[in-house]
């Protein structure tokens, strides 16, 4: 046989750099990047996704293997979505096999058929809401996008919460489908999707595919596919429903882009936010990227003129700013957390028949259960972290690695049965105002009271039917959420975000206070934004107070200048963990020699240090900080260093990832 034909092909889950490679059978003439073949693999077969075909092969042909079988017809991914592929696997310094896993739904990653088993109703026709006439701010954004929509351009819609930044949204995306185009809506919570979806129904008589992690698997494939054919024209979804495959694109919106939720945190660390603008770019078509606060690193790149900054200044309608104050709590009562004059404004508000929202980032009863008779306190055996007290579970519970007990109700120690619940979360908060407003209904909305099927669902159905009067939360409730009865907000621990060691945090907490506050009174009436803090003349609320959101990222801007911080430069973070404390830290150490060998120039190589939680899951934890302020010469330095690290001696001692552009350092 001359010139046999090698196929290189990803095979899901399989956490290697290179393609593997397979012989084409004798009729695969007609085979082509972007279909799926099953493969051999070791002693089974595995469903691989066909990546190039080529005549030569770095292995000796005899070696090869023929494929089992060829599974599609025709290529399921155009050449664009796999350029687009190749390119987050080489950024991200992730295996392809890994990357191909997330672009698709699990049905097609095991080889089921490509076909829509169920094929949507007819929309219906009947619309129920029409265009709003557009203020200013709100026209000159359509009028922006609509001139670039046959070039790539990303556009910061940077707009006050409730000034009709979804208007702007919904306006746009009329334009595009009568176009006969696709549209992609990211948002970065499943929480937000429902409302979302709720105001495009009720603007659209198209079909509105749906793609997040808690619908079931056939459902996602019935999206993918549905897009992927260009039956449907709208896809609205979380960041897993970015690398769905649209032959018609013609604008990309991403909602929220402030949110670090775009970026995935485990496994395959890729910013949705980063690769839209990436797709948008290999695409085409414009990204527009909205926020009330937006990140810091977009509004450097609206300053560098890469970006096109769309303001709007204003609240769509009549409705008024929150008034934001600051409540200084030092020497005051508490209960539950809760200050006396914060009590008394709850009540004045719940007499006018208005709604409450209280904001806690702690769930659980409180952080921590301490012996009155000897200081114990309980901590989790595997991690570097207290067990969190879990009252209606009855349980202590720890929030990084799962581990449960009951609760006690005497010491371990010395048997003393004064144990004492330190701190305030959630569900302590609940209880407290059952006593306080006991002929009040109160709404706790955190990840322990909305992991049920549609809880959440039923949960803003009764906040939007006025069945509750008080909410109480956490940061779930900081997002894009409308609730127009809201007059009173509060942040009842400020502090907490006061005095992290992430660089991030000062910006974090600004966007919290700002999105927060952005809940209130956003019709009619006009809310009150209470902070309830032993800080009251921190720097950081008293600019971000007195001179609002864009001036605080202009000063935080400089000091991350001035400190050499991102976006002023470019970091990847490496984090090795293992049993034994030693091993991630000696293959860290083996990991920076390597890097100093290449001999980069100037790049900074810090570590390796214990992680800031040292300890977690039974497993030490270690970290490797690169930084350049050079993106190009970073990568450049990774591209050289990830093939050699698989091939340490310690690297399969250890679990290893690396993590380019790290949101959270921990
Ligand atoms: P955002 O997405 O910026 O938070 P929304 O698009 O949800 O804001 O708009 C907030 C409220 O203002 C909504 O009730 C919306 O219907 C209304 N709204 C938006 N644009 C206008 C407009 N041009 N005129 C009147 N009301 C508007
Ligand atoms: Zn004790
Ligand atoms: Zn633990």
């Amino acid at each position: 046989m001359i010139n046999p034909q090698i196929l290189k092909v990803a095979i899901p889950a399989v956490p290697f750099f290179q393609l593997f490679e397979y012989l084409a059978p004798e009729n695969g003439d007609n085979l082509q990047a972007g279909i799926r073949l099953e493969v051999p693999f070791g002693k089974t077969s595995k469903v691989a996704f066909l990546l190039a075909i080529s005549s030569e092969s770095d292995f000796p042909i005899e070696k090869l293997k023929p494929i089992t079988r060829v599974i599609d017809d025709a290529p399921l991914l155009a050449e664009i979505d796999l350029k687009l592929l190749h390119w987050v696997a080489s950024y991200y310094h992730h295996p392809i096999g890994e990357v191909m896993s997330a672009a698709f739904p699990v049905a097609l990653r095991q080889g089921k058929e490509a076909v829509i088993k169920k094929l949507p109703k007819s929309p219906e026709t009947e619309i129920k809401t029409t265009q709003l006439i557009c203020n200013e701010g709100q026209q000159n954004a359509i009028d922006a996008v609509t001139a670039s929509l046959d070039e790539f351009k990303v556009f910061l819609l940077d707009g006050v919460t409730g000034s009709g930044k979804t208007e702007v949204y919904m306006q746009l995306i009329q334009t595009v489908l009568n176009r006969g185009q696709q549209v992609l809506v990211l948002v970065p919570e499943i929480t937000l999707t429902p409302q979302l979806q709720q105001r495009f129904q009720a603007r659209f008589s198209t079909h509105i595919a749906i793609s997040h992690s808690k619908i079931t698997d056939l459902q996602r494939k019935n999206a993918w596919l549905l897009m992927q054919s260009g039956a449907c024209s709208l896809l609205l979804g979380t960041r897993s429903a970015l690398f769905t495959p649209l032959p018609n694109i013609g604008l990309i919106i991403l909602d929220e882009e402030h949110d670090s939720s775009f970026k995935q945190q485990e496994g395959f660390r890729f910013s949705a936010r980063d690769v839209a603008v990436m797709r948008g770019k290999l695409a085409n078509v414009p990204v527009v990227l909205g926020s009330a606060t937006p990140s810091l690193e977009s509004l450097y790149n609206v300053f560098l003129e890469r970006y096109q900054h769309l303001p709007l200044p204003e609240r769509a309608g009549n409705a008024l700013p929150p008034l934001v104050q600051i409540l200084d709590i030092r020497q005051q009562k508490l209960q539950a957390g809760l200050s006396e004059r914060l009590i008394t404004e709850i009540r004045a508000v719940l007499e006018k028949n208005e709604q409450v929202l209280l904001f806690l980032n702690r769930r659980g009863f409180a952080p921590t259960l301490i012996c009155h008779g000897c200081g114990w306190v309980a901590r989790c055996v595997h991690c570097d972290a207290n067990l969190v007290i879990h009252r209606h579970k009855n349980l202590l519970r720890c929030h990084h690695c799962g581990t449960e007990h009951r609760l006690i109700s005497r010491c371990p120690s010395c048997q003393s049965s004064e144990l004492a619940s330190l701190g305030q979360g959630t569900e302590r908060l609940e209880f407290a105002l059952s006593e306080i407003f006991s002929n009040k209904t109160i709404l706790r909305l955190d990840y322990d009271s909305t992991q049920k099927k549609g809880a959440l669902e039923d949960f803003l159905t009764q906040i939007h039917a006025g069945e509750v009067d008080i909410i109480l939360g956490t940061q779930m409730l900081a997002k894009g959420h409308h609730f127009p009865n809201v007059t009173l907000v509060a942040i009842l621990d400020v502090d907490s975000g006061l005095f992290s060691t992430d660089f991030h945090s000062g910006e974090k907490l600004a966007q919290l206070i700002v999105q927060v506050s952005g809940r209130a009174g956003r019709e009619q009436k006009r809310g009150k934004v209470l902070l309830q803090t032993h800080q009251p003349n921190h720097p950081l609320l008293n600019e971000l107070l007195r001179e609002g959101y864009a001036k605080f990222a202009q000063s935080e801007l400089l000091a991350r200048e001035a400190a050499m911080l991102p976006p002023f430069s470019y970091q990847a973070l490496l984090r090795a963990h293992a049993e034994k404390e030693e091993t991630p830290q000696q293959f860290l150490e083996s990991v920076a020699e390597l890097a100093r060998n290449l001999n980069v120039q100037n790049v900074e190589i810090l570590g390796s240090i214990p992680a800031p939680m040292a300890r977690r899951a039974g497993q030490y934890r270690f970290q490797l900080l690169f930084q350049h302020s050079n993106r190009a010469a970073l990568q450049q330095l990774l591209k050289q260093l990830v093939p050699q690290i698989s091939m340490l001696k310690l690297a399969n001692k250890v679990r290893w990832s690396i993590d380019v552009d790290p949101v959270d350092l921990y």
